[in-house]
């Protein structure tokens, strides 16, 4: 179990509690301040990259001091963890409302709207959240006009889902200071601020999975496609057997690479059974 699982999860999943989906926590004003900010204020994000970037030609002491600091003030306002597909689902099941926005990190990575974001709530319509977030100046995100909170059925965003994952995207779920959760997206290394930010700068502002990949020797063809989506860079080819295996220091238990698998030769364990990989969050 992650920490948030226990913190916030009574020993359960965390993301699988709708009460940390609810409506009554938004009635903290700072909550509601953090989300009016972060969906306000794209500079921020932009201002974010120049100090990791300038964090890496900083001796590594310090590096590792400052990235502490990071990751336990991250903590406790905007944290995610990955969740495979099957998780997303579950979500989807019990949630009331789902709506599409378009992903600020790509907005400002890319200058481009691409809807990889769901703000998702426990209320009809999209709740509080979607109140908030209608009430945002979001002219930077998709022009003055915008109508842009697509509410989708469960069924809809469940599909939508899976486009995501055929395009290799990783699944993530995030607070809105901790332990609210206001949304799941769909994050790659090269154009998301958090996984450059974990991945890349090894910062830590997301979990791992609470499970592991693992693959089926007798199943492996060898054919490497898993390896192409991986962006953890966690599978491994052996050229004397002719298959790959996952590095389980490095896995965050996505399930990318599971469902690019024409073979069915990438299951998915329970990080807790697999020892070690159990303590690697
Ligand atoms: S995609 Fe499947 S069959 Fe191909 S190398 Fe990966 S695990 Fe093996
Ligand atoms: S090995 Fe598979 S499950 Fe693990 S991080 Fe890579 S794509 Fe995700």
């Amino acid at each position: 179990m992650c920490e948030f699982c226990l913190k916030h999860g009574e020993g359960k999943k965390w993301y699988l509690q709708a009460r940390n989906y609810s409506d009554e926590l938004l009635s903290d004003i700072r909550r509601r301040r953090m989300i009016e900010d972060f969906f306000s204020n794209p500079d921020r994000l932009t201002r974010g990259i120049e100090h990791l970037n300038r964090l890496e030609k900083t001796p590594k002491f310090i590096r590792s001091m400052i990235g502490r600091i990071i990751t336990g003030r991250q903590k406790k306002t905007h944290f995610g963890q990955v969740v495979p597909i099957e998780e997303i689902e579950k979500i989807f099941g019990f949630v009331s409302s789902i709506v599409r926005v378009a992903c600020i990190c790509r907005h400002v990575t890319l200058n481009q709207e691409k809807r990889y974001c769901y703000g998702v709530s426990m209320s009809p319509n999209g709740g509080e959240l979607t109140k908030i977030m209608r009430g945002l100046d979001k002219s930077f995100l998709a022009g003055p006009d915008l109508s842009g909170l697509e509410t989708l059925s469960k069924e809809e965003a469940v599909s939508a889902f899976r486009d995501h994952e055929r395009e290799g995207l990783c699944h993530t779920v995030w607070t809105f200071q901790s332990p609210f959760i206001g949304g799941v997206c769909n994050c790659d290394r090269s154009d998301c601020l958090a996984m450059r930010c974990t991945v890349t700068h090894s910062i830590p502002v997301m979990f791992r999975a609470e499970y592991i990949a693992e693959v089926d020797p007798d199943v492996c063809i060898g054919c490497r496609e898993c390896m192409r989506v991986c962006q953890f860079g966690a599978i491994v080819y052996s050229a004397s057997t002719r298959k790959v295996a996952i590095d389980q220091r490095r896995c965050y238990g996505c399930g990318i690479c599971r469902s690019l698998c024409k073979k069915n030769a990438i299951r998915l364990n329970d990080r807790n059974k697999v020892p070690a990989a159990a303590n690697l969050w």
